[in-house]
């Protein structure tokens, strides 16, 4: 069961399947676009949507706003460095915050930085220092349906081969993802994070993680690896921050928060440089652009997410989730990780080629049918065609992401869900594909209008 009641609600809005056909068309099929009064379940992302718990709105109230040197800063200061053991910590308003300042401190143009799999404001910041940013993905990554559990791992073998190879004075960073966000949420063992450590330490390139979701990695190597069954969330994460040199984190994740982020770093004349650039785009070095008040909520709230009974009814309800989903005959990335569901909407739509966006069409469906916000993650996102709309690329696969935001959400509404997919499965010759008629040069699955187009089938 949830290991907490309900102290303060929000009501949830409910719509008929007439309004949600209305704004579907208002918004040009763009679910991005929809006023969020207009959703019933909203799981478009598990980032900053978390239910903030009474110590931690109580943690608030009592935040010191002071300039510099605040008593919510030297909480949250102490909170990070007992968990990573970094010398330097530097908060930032959010993840991509943190990116950013580590980024431009730590890469010169024309290097490169390695990754498990960069998400993609990572690679964002990676390309915006002039690098590139290359992933090395397990292989097993690559077959949806393997219930390895460790698929998030990063390939060793050509991270060695990298590091010894052509382009190996050009390395300047790997970068972990934990848990591996773009790679389906899947995890990284603690086993192939200490041989990447051994690779970085002996090629003397800095491992930096990606600590978004640390606390779910931690409870799943809890889980599914050997020498770590006895250990617990804490002890995992502790170990794991101090196999790196640093970290940056977006805590509108694991830190439960909504809206929150810090840098962590050994390297002196690397703090150094990140708090020079903080203090001149963000805010003082004691509060990064946020309040003293957020600084606060962040310490609690990376205490709380370490919490085992919190983590096992998290990787419980996306179980169940899961569970749900697949007896409605529909496939999702294997095995289900913890912060949300990735639905093969290509396996389940056969009849809708890439080019009309099969995960756009369950998405889209998803509202339709349930009033259920997700997140296409398919050839709408990665594809491209020429100006005729003829495909020149599509994804690897169409999924649809389903985020589950974190405390947010009973039983009741997870079974809403399983409901609507499975109403959807029994009828997917009534769903249509999409058309785009209009699109910006780039993101263009955050702006693009769509119009349905009936495919032969
Ligand atoms: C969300 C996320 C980021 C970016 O953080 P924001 O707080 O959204 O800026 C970076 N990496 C990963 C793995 C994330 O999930």
């Amino acid at each position: 069961m949830e290991p907490y009641r309900i102290k303060v609600v929000e009501p949830i809005p409910f719509t008929t399947r007439q309004q949600r056909q209305e704004a579907l068309k208002r918004v040009n099929y763009n679910l991005f676009d929809l006023r969020a009064e207009e959703v019933t379940i909203d799981l478009l992302t598990d980032s900053g949507t978390g239910a903030l718990s009474a110590a931690q709105q109580a943690a608030g109230m009592a935040g010191d706003e002071s300039y510099s040197g605040s008593r919510s800063f030297y909480r949250f200061h102490e909170t990070v460095t007992e968990l990573t053991g970094y010398a330097h910590i530097l908060p930032a308003h959010q993840g991509r915050a943190a990116e950013r300042i580590l980024f431009s401190s730590l890469l010169e143009p024309g290097q490169i930085s390695l990754a498990n799999t960069h998400f993609d404001t990572t690679r964002a910041n990676v390309e915006l220092a002039g690098c590139e940013a290359r992933d090395l993905p397990s292989p097993e990554s690559r077959d949806l349906d393997s219930t390895q559990p460790f698929k998030g791992n990063i390939d060793l073998e050509v991270l060695r081969a990298t590091l010894t190879g052509p382009d190996a004075s050009r390395v300047a960073v790997v970068v972990m993802t934990l848990t591996n966000n773009g790679g389906g949420g899947q995890p990284v063992s603690m086993e192939n994070l200490k041989q990447t450590a051994a690779l970085c330490r002996q090629y003397g390139v800095p491992l930096f993680l990606d600590a978004a979701r640390f606390a779910e990695n931690a409870w799943l190597v809890t889980r599914h690896e050997d020498a770590y069954r006895d250990h617990t969330p804490r002890q995992v994460a502790e170990e794991a921050f101090r196999l790196a040199d640093g970290c940056m984190m977006s805590a509108k994740k694991d830190g439960i928060v909504h809206i929150g982020g810090f840098v962590g770093v050994n390297d002196p004349e690397l703090a150094q440089k990140c708090e020079l650039l903080l203090i001149a785009t963000e805010g003082f070095a004691t509060y990064g652009g946020l309040a003293g008040r957020d600084l606060d909520m962040m310490a609690q709230g990376l205490n709380e997410v370490l919490e085992p009974s919190y983590l096992q009814e998290r990787a419980d309800i996306a179980g169940y989730l899961a569970k749900r989903v697949r007896a409605a005959g529909v496939d999702i990335i294997e095995p289900p990780g913890m912060h949300a569901l990735y639905l093969n909407a290509g396996r389940l739509l056969p009849h809708i080629p890439p080019h009309n966006y099969p995960g756009h069409a369950l998405s889209c469906q998803l509202y339709l049918e349930g009033g259920i916000r997700s997140a296409e993650l398919g050839s709408l996102y990665l594809g491209k065609e020429d100006e005729d709309g003829n495909p020149v690329a599509s994804a690897p696969y169409e999924l649809v992401r389903l985020a589950l935001p974190r405390r947010v959400y009973t039983r009741s509404h997870y079974d809403h869900i399983g409901d609507t997919l499975e109403k959807i499965a029994k009828d997917t010759h009534s769903v249509y594909g999409f058309r785009i008629v209009d699109q910006s040069p780039i993101l263009r699955h955050f702006r693009a209008k769509l119009e349905p187009v009936p495919v032969a089938r």
